[in-house]
Parts: structure tokens; C-alpha cells; sequence
């Protein structure tokens, strides 16, 4: 952070933070239907998120990121943590994500998930990705998709780049009951992003931080992670959007009301702790200054008004704060060209699925 920590005003937060977003699939929205319609969350990774990042290139990554970015500006989203898979165009791009991300002026800690679906060479190439963005000065995580896409040599070679890099690991765990999570035993570290654990057990023994997705859990028809559960075993628990965009105020209510379906003594101050806990990773999101069009931003409050949007989107940044957001648009890019390209991208991409 450059300026001192502001002062607030009541229509006033800092930078909102996705602890866990996918930004390859911004332009999967309108994308063609799958061959069939998957009955269960394997087959939703086969039919359509599979399918998707296999007819990923660099110009798509490109198109992708600079979209996500800019959507999660407008709702007041200065800082993502994306998790990226692009197995027909890995090198390189945890870069191009990146440098999309720095001229919209969003934040991101970027991570390749690592797999051994295409192969040794794929997870070679994975872990080379994750090895080649962090030595050049990349701000990031090594991922690795899931523990069951990977061999034991993968999981074992990804944590010991990550320890060698000081970072942690950005790993989906447990989201669905096919998942052999109890590989990652005696790996994790308390910098490790842990995504989802839907399935776990309470007796995991596993550490790190576990990144709660709601909305996406529900679209997948996965269950309920029941999040309270990791805070009380001491785990710090985090909300992300699974890459269902970027807008967290939107991701807090669900979050909120998922809570409250199980528990009706459940406050709108939970849900607010797990969105405060991504900063963590952002320490310098504190100082950025967003102003909302609605008066007083209270859990309480913003957990029963939906539609509140930012007016202004102020990011700390090494030059003192900059307005990167205001009067419904970005200040530092053409917000209505980013669109444009990137429908025209989508087009060539839904394209490619159907050929
Ligand atoms: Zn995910």
C-alpha cells in the first residue's frame, strides 16, 4: 500500500476480493450446448468446462481475462485469484492473463492447475508454466487442478515448486464426492488455497485456507460445504465466485442465505468475515476506496438490497490512488472495445465447440 490506510465514509468499502475465479470462462456465456446434458458434476467438467479450455488459444486467454477484469471493476472487484487451465496453450499464459489484468488495473494472483489428463507431458508442461511466471516475478499460486486428475508424482512435484517458490498451492479439493482429495494428506501448508471441500470429511487434516463458491456448488449440484465447519476447526475460510463472474456483493448474499437455509441464527456478519479473508492475499486492496450508490454499506443492510452498484472505484497502486471506475466506466481502458472483442473472440470460440 502507498497512501496511508482511508478513512471510510458509510457508503464506502475497500477493493472487494474473488478468492477463487476461472477468468478462461468469461466468454463460455451463450456457448453452444453440450453434446448431451451432463447428469452429474464428472460429466459437467466432461461435457463443458473440458471441452472449453481445450479450444482455449492466447488470443481467447487474452480476450477472457480482459472481460472478467473489467466485469469485476464495475462491481467493485479490484483483486482476483484466478485459477487457469488452457491445455492447448499453456506457456505463457499465466503471463497474458496477467498483463490483461494490469491494464484494466485489477489485481490478480494467477496459478496454471496442473493435470495429468493430457498426459505426462501436460503436467510437465503445467508445472513449468507455474515455474517460468513465478521465477520472472509473476504474483501467484502453483495450481494443480484436483488431486484426482493428477498422479502422486504431480501433486508431490507442484507442492515442492510451490515451497521452493514460497508461495502456496491453488487446488480444488473435495467438490465432488469422485474426487480422491486424501492424496493431498501430508502436502498442504497454511499458504495453500484449498477450493470447495464440499466432501470433506471433518477429519480431513489438511491446512490452508478453504475458498467457499456457493453459487457454483448449487449450479452443480454438489451440496453444501458447510463452511462454519472449517472455521471452527481453525481454518480461515475465504468466497469465491468458481468463475461465475466477479461480483461479490451478489456472491455474499448467496453465501448469506445458503447459511441461513441451514442455520436460521446465521448473520450477514459470517458471510462478510469469509469475503474479507481473500485480502489476505491483496494487503494493498485496503487502501483502495470504492463508493457505492447506496448509503450505508452494512452486512446487514447489503445482505437484503440487491442492486447496489459502485459509483467510483478507486485502486491503490504505486503511484497513490488512481480512479480506475467512474460515471459507469472504466477510466483506464474502452471498456465498450474490451466488449466488443470479446464477443467477436466468443464467436470464434463457440465456433471451434461446434466444429
Ligand atoms: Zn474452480
Amino acid at each position: 500500500m502507498n497512501d496511508p490506510a482511508p478513512s471510510l465514509a458509510p457508503d464506502q468499502t475497500p477493493g472487494l476480493v474473488c478468492a477463487h475465479h476461472h477468468l478462461y470462462s468469461a466468454l463460455a456465456r451463450g456457448m453452444p450446448a453440450p453434446p448431451r446434458t451432463p447428469t452429474e458434476f464428472l460429466e459437467i467438467l466432461e461435457l463443458v468446462w473440458w471441452r472449453l479450455d481445450c479450444a482455449l488459444d492466447d488470443d481467447l486467454i487474452e480476450w477472457s481475462a480482459k472481460l472478467g477484469a473489467l466485469e469485476a471493476l464495475a462491481r467493485g472487484c479490484t483483486s482476483i485469484v484466478d485459477h487457469h487451465e488452457s491445455p492447448n496453450a499453456i506457456d505463457g499464459s499465466l503471463s497474458i492473463i496477467a498483463e490483461a489484468c494490469a491494464e484494466v488495473g485489477v489485481r490478480v494472483n494467477c496459478a496454471y492447475g496442473v493435470t495429468d489428463r493430457h498426459g505426462p507431458d501436460g503436467a510437465a508442461a503445467g508445472l513449468a508454466e507455474n515455474d517460468r511466471f513465478l521465477r520472472e516475478g509473476g504474483s501467484g499460486m502453483v495450481g494443480i487442478h484436483a488431486a484426482f486428475t493428477c498422479t502422486d508424482d504431480t501433486i508431490a512435484a507442484a507442492a515442492e515448486l510451490a515451497s521452493n517458490h514460497g508461495v502456496g498451492v491453488h487446488v480444488h479439493v473435495a467438490e465432488g464426492p469422485a474426487d480422491t482429495w486424501d492424496r493431498l494428506r501430508g502436502h498442504t501448508a497454511e499458504d495453500w488455497w484449498l477450493v470447495h471441500g464440499v466432501h470433506l470429511p471433518d477429519d480431513h487434516g489438511l491446512t490452508g485456507t478453504v475458498v467457499h463458491n456457493p453459487r457454483s456448488n448449487m449450479n452443480n449440484a454438489v451440496g453444501y460445504a458447510r463452511p462454519t465447519r472449517f472455521v471452527e476447526a481453525g481454518l480461515p475460510v475465504a468466497l469465491g465466485t468458481d468463475g461465475i463472474g466477479a461480483d461479490m456483493l451478489d456472491e455474499f448474499r448467496v453465501a448469506f442465505v445458503r447459511a441461513r437455509e441451514h442455520d436460521v441464527t446465521a448473520t450477514p456478519d459470517l458471510a462478510w468475515g469469509w469475503l474479507e479473508t481473500g485480502r489476505a492475499l491483496f494487503p494493498d486492496s485496503a487502501g483502495d476506496v470504492v463508493t457505492w450508490d447506496y448509503p450505508v454499506m452494512d452486512p446487514w443492510r447489503l445482505a437484503y438490497s440487491p442492486g447496489v452498484s459502485p459509483l467510483r472505484v478507486e485502486v491503490d497502486g504505486p503511484s497513490g490512488r488512481e480512479t480506475l471506475w467512474a460515471d459507469g466506466a472504466p477510466t483506464r481502458v474502452d471498456g465498450d472495445e474490451i466488449r466488443a472483442k470479446a464477443a467477436e473472440a466468443a464467436t470464434r470460440l463457440f465456433d471451434r465447440l461446434e466444429a
